[in-house]
């Protein structure tokens, strides 16, 4: 049903970018991927790129995995970032990260899936 909006946002994850609808009418952005505005419920909405940078909200250290494909990751790290844009999404996390941490996301492919990783912004490259 939200194929073509999984496409864009996987496309932008891949491009190392994460993708937020913005709404044409009100101007909220949200980054859970609708056919409408959450705010408004215009259809008029477009794509912007979040820069990827954000503050970690909450940590928590995944033991067991959720099936087969995650086993090999275990222990691994889930964080709650909440990007300098204002929405808060999870992702995987390097490890040792704690809440109130400076981070920068960066796509990792894990089994035939692009996925977020939050590190540390100190950590990250610069152009
Ligand atoms: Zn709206």
């Amino acid at each position: 049903m939200t194929g073509a909006l999984d496409t864009i946002h996987t496309d932008g994850l891949k491009r190392g970018v994460i993708p937020l609808q913005r709404c044409g009418a009100c101007g909220t952005v949200q980054i859970c991927r609708r056919h409408f505005c959450q705010k408004c419920a215009s259809s008029a909405l477009d794509w912007v790129d979040a820069a990827g940078s954000g503050q970690v909200w909450a940590v928590t250290v995944v033991n067991r995995a959720p099936d087969d494909s995650f086993r090999a990751l275990v222990p691994y790290t889930i964080v709650l970032v909440e990007l300098d844009e204002g929405q808060r999404l999870m992702g995987h996390g390097a490890a040792g990260l704690a809440i109130g941490d400076r981070v920068v996301a960066t796509p990792f492919d894990h089994a035939d899936r692009c996925l977020l990783k939050f590190i540390p912004e100190s950590r990250a490259e610069t152009p």
